[in-house]
This record gives structure tokens, C-alpha cells and sequence, in this order.
């Protein structure tokens, strides 16, 4: 099948000035827009022809792993960002917040570390895990917790090419930029949806 890059539901300079414009036309237009010609060009003829992303990403290795993963990945990065989010976590993603890391600040500190102290470029994630729990896991590069069983529902890129342009070598600013464009209101759907 072949793979589209999805529309993002804003404009590119909408996130402005936690993300610039140019940091959008590069990361969506450029970065996001390759992973998605490249995975088309290498799937004919393998197995993975006619596989959607998420089979892909879990048995995929190699770059075709590699291209699929961003794809999903930037897919799921971008859609959670508005430029009016709803700030905080309500209802039931709030309940089970609270009830795993005792506050949402609590959560956004460990988040924030993870993202931070990632090393090189990858994703920091919140995810449930295996236990039916709230966890917050890195990947490096283009890894997917989907590969290991978890179910994402928040993600946050920190390859330096999502804030270079904006933030240069600050990437804890960027991260805190971050959280005030995370739409609340599309984690908890996603919460719900599982
Ligand atoms: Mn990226």
C-alpha cells in the first residue's frame, strides 16, 4: 500500500513561537514527508508491499523499520500539538496520572528528565505498559514502544532537527515549549480508545 503523509491539523506557523514556522516546513514538510517517500520506495516486492505501519513497525527490521517508525512516529507527535490545547489532563487520564506519579507535576519532572537526558537523538514516550500502568520510557532513533508491547499515548521528539532551528543546543527549552502545546484533550482520547 502506498503511505500518505497526513495533513497537520494546523497551519505551520500556528505553533508559534514555541515552534517557529521553518522548524515546521523542515521537520513536517522535509523530514517527516521523507521517511514517508523513502518507506515507499523500499516496501515493493518485500512483504511488507501491502502491510500496514503498525505490522510493519513490529516486524520490520532495518530501514524499512527505520522509515515506518518515523512515519508513526511524526504522525503521532504532530497530532497531539494545537495551538489550543487543553492544558492539563482531565477525568479518568487525570485519575490514573495522579494515581501512578502522585501529581501532574510529578509527571511532567519525569517526562521532562527522560526527554532530556535521552542521549543522542530519539523519543521520549508515556505509554501503558504490560501492567496495565502509566510509564514513561525512552527510544533511541526511530524506536517504537509498540515493538516491545506498550501503547503510546503522548510523545515527544527530541532528534535535534525538532528544535535546532528554534532552541540550537537548549533542549530542555524546547521541552518546556513542548508542554504548552501538548492538547490534553487528544491524549485522553487516545486514553480512552484502548
Ligand atoms: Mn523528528
Amino acid at each position: 500500500m502506498k503511505h500518505e503523509l497526513p495533513l497537520l491539523p494546523y497551519a505551520a506557523n500556528a505553533l508559534e513561537p514555541v515552534i517557529s514556522q521553518k522548524t515546521i516546513e523542515f521537520h513536517y514538510g522535509k523530514h517527516h514527508q521523507t521517511y514517508v517517500n523513502n518507506l515507499n520506495n523500499l516496501i515493493p516486492g518485500t512483504k511488507f508491499e501491502h502491510a500496514d505501519l503498525v505490522t510493519i513497525i513490529k516486524e520490520a527490521e532495518g530501514s524499512i523499520f527505520n522509515n515506518a517508525a518515523q512515519v508513526w512516529n511524526h504522525t503521532f507527535y504532530f497530532e497531539a500539538l494545537s495551538p489550543k490545547p487543553q492544558n492539563l489532563p482531565s477525568g479518568k487520564l487525570q485519575d490514573a496520572i495522579n494515581k501512578r506519579f502522585g501529581s501532574f507535576d510529578s509527571f511532567k519532572e519525569e517526562f521532562t528528565k527522560a526527554a532530556t537526558t535521552l542521549f543522542g537523538s530519539g523519543w521520549a514516550w508515556l505509554v501503558i505498559n504490560k501492567e496495565n500502568q502509566l510509564s514513561i520510557v525512552q527510544t533511541s532513533n526511530a524506536g517504537n514502544p509498540l515493538r516491545d508491547g506498550l501503547t503510546p499515548l503522548l510523545t515527544c521528539d527530541v532528534w535535534e532537527h525538532a528544535y535546532y532551528l528554534d532552541y540550537q543546543n537548549k533542549r530542555p527549552d524546547y521541552i518546556s515549549g513542548f508542554f504548552k502545546l501538548i492538547d490534553w484533550k487528544k491524549i485522553e482520547q487516545r486514553f480512552a480508545a484502548l
